[in-house]
């Protein structure tokens, strides 16, 4: 039984989700070293995929937000496809599926991909589909941030594990996450 319960993006533990129908190509980096160190400091991970959670098929066309995170989820802008198609529906549905596990399982913390629009913690695309990025959260990641669940991505862990001459996994991670 864990004693804190975090959730991560799914293709983050090496499940195929991504619109590609892949995992991440940074899951083994990240986890190798993580889970075991989790597990023996009571630390357990929970696997979400928004975009999955809302009906959305895998593989599937990229989609970007037409706007913010606020604004799609207030009903003010939109998630479109690369074909065009209005996702909005499914991506609201994947977030708030999102916050009601988070809130039921009552999760200290979520790891999620950064620049996805569902997963991205302080990059997204901004919506041109050109490879343009913007500041800006994605959905699922607003909502847990609207709940208090602190968010981080999978950037600044690596990025904090290779600053760190030799990492005590699960300390850093706290402290990434404001523990
Ligand atoms: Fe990964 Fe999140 Fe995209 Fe699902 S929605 S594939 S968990 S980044």
């Amino acid at each position: 039984m864990s004693d804190r319960i975090i959730l991560v993006s799914a293709c983050l533990l090496g499940v195929a989700t991504n619109y590609k129908g892949k995992h991440h190509p940074a899951w083994e980096t990240l986890f190798r070293r993580l889970v075991p160190a989790a597990k023996s400091a009571g630390i357990g991970f929970v696997p979400i995929c928004p975009e999955q959670l809302g009906g959305l098929p895998t593989p599937r066309p990229p989609s970007e937000l037409q706007g913010n995170a606020e604004s799609v989820l207030d009903g003010r802008a939109c998630v479109l496809t690369i074909d065009g198609a209005d996702v909005t529906k499914q991506f609201v549905a994947g977030a708030e599926a999102v916050g009601h596990i988070a809130r039921t399982l009552g999760a200290v913390g979520a790891i999620l991909s950064e620049r996805s629009p569902s997963c991205g913690v302080h990059q997204m695309y901004d919506g041109s589909f050109d490879g343009k990025l913007i500041a800006g959260n994605g959905l699922s990641t607003f909502v847990l941030s609207r709940l208090g669940i602190p968010t981080v991505s999978h950037r600044n862990l690596i990025e904090a594990w290779n600053r760190e001459t030799d990492p005590e996994c699960v300390h850093l991670l706290g402290r990434e996450l404001g523990w």
